[in-house]
């Protein structure tokens, strides 16, 4: 029987959805709330699954090329020795195991294919009202349009209004820390990404850098961020630079360059992890807007791939909407928490470092429960 589903959110979750669907034979329409669709222009760090599953998509390749493979993650010292190295294993034949890209790079390569299928997207609309009747979900737009659909799935990201309407207690929390992020010219000689542990100045979290393109790459520094404040836009780069003093190796010679406040990204980091199911009746969370976690695991782009590559295959089988739903959840909801749980024990980890365990055993043995097939 053929399905026509409506998509809320053009992001990383939804325009994959959106692929993944049309590919099944599904009709899809999304609507994004940005007239622009546009994304900030700070970097993303990818692992193995995230490539796997874009493959699923036949997009492994585009986003490689878009962005720069490396040799894997390496735990440092704050002083910059090398304590722990985890080389990228790939699982796609032919091509690498991580990667650093920009956010519009992948955001292009995404945007690109949904235009290349003439999948329709509605730039600058949301949904204004929906109402799910059992069999059907009638779903009323800002721009006056409406529609009525098998599904409607919810990628509207880690503030979902969606989520807002159909569980209004679920709410992302901050975390107690606070990411700050800046991109600066590669080192020729960059060939991984590195973390570099401990508390640095009293700052507790940690700080290291990722290539994106072979002439750039983005440093960052996570901190515990008391009373979450609010910054001065005008100060961000004194604020980045004050939480990167005293850093050696690269990452101290790379920090010389966060000088433009205007150039830095610093987010609070909110997360909210629904209990399973992540739908009601014919509406459906994916992405953030079910499990948005800390980038401490740098997983959240492959967790919301993963669950769009699934629960397009689900609805492609001949099967009914709650079955397909179910069997979406059986084979997301213990990988995609597992993600989230351990990502806000890692940042937990760094703000109690008295208690802490060991950083490098935990993501090694995640990284190996993700090469798992999904
Ligand atoms: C500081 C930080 C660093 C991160 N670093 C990494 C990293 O290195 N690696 C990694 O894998 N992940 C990282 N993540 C997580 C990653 O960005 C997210 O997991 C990923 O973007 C989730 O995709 P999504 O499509 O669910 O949400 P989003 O990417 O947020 O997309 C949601 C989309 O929905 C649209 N939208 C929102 N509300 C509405 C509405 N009401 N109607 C219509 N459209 C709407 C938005 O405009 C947006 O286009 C990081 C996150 C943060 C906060």
């Amino acid at each position: 029987m053929s399905k026509k589903v409506c998509v809320i959110g053009g992001g990383v979750a939804g325009l994959a959805v959106a692929i993944g669907l049309h590919q099944q034979g599904i009709d899809v329409e999304v609507v994004e709330r940005d007239k622009d669709w546009k994304v900030y222009h700070v970097g993303i760090i990818v692992q193995a699954n995230f490539i796997r599953a874009l493959e699923q998509l036949g997009l492994g390749k585009a986003a490689v090329n878009a962005g720069y493979p490396y040799r894997g993650a390496r735990f440092m010292t704050p002083a910059g020795e090398v304590l722990a190295e985890l080389p990228g294993e790939s699982q796609v034949d032919g091509l690498p195991g991580d990667l650093g890209l920009t956010r519009p790079a992948l955001h292009e390569v995404l945007t690109g294919k949904v235009k290349e299928l003439g999948i329709p997207v509605k730039l600058g609309v949301t949904f204004e009202s929906f109402e799910d009747r059992g069999d059907a979900v009638d779903v009323e737009f800002t721009d006056g349009s409406s529609g009525t659909y098998d599904l409607l799935i919810a990628a509207d990201g880690n503030y979902s209004a969606v989520r807002k309407v159909l569980w209004p207690d679920a709410k992302p929390a901050f975390t107690g820390q606070g990411v700050w992020r800046y991109n600066v010219p590669r080192p020729a000689d960059l060939e991984w990404s590195d973390l570099y542990i401990g508390v640095q100045n009293g700052y507790k979290g940690k700080a290291g850098y990722c290539p994106l393109t072979p002439e750039e790459m983005y440093i960052f520094v996570v901190t515990e961020e008391p009373g979450n404040p609010r910054f001065d836009p005008a100060t961000l780069a004194d604020e980045m630079s004050k939480r990167l003093a005293g850093y050696g190796g690269m990452l101290g010679e790379a920090a010389k360059a966060v000088i433009d406040p205007a150039l830095v990204v610093y987010r609070p980091l909110e997360a909210c992890i629904m209990p399973d199911p992540w739908y009601q009746g014919r509406v459906v969370l994916i992405g953030d807007a079910a499990h948005s976690a800390t980038p401490h695991l740098g997983q959240g782009a492959a967790m919301a791939v993963e669950d769009a590559v699934v629960l397009a295959e689900e609805l492609g089988e001949d099967q009914p909407i709650d079955a397909a739903l179910r069997a979406f959840m059986d084979r997301r909801f213990e990988r995609a928490k597992l993600v989230g749980t351990s990502s806000i024990m890692l940042g937990e980890w760094e703000m109690h470092p008295g208690t802490a365990g060991d950083p490098v055993e935990v993501t090694e043995r995640i990284r190996r429960t993700l090469a798992e097939p999904v």
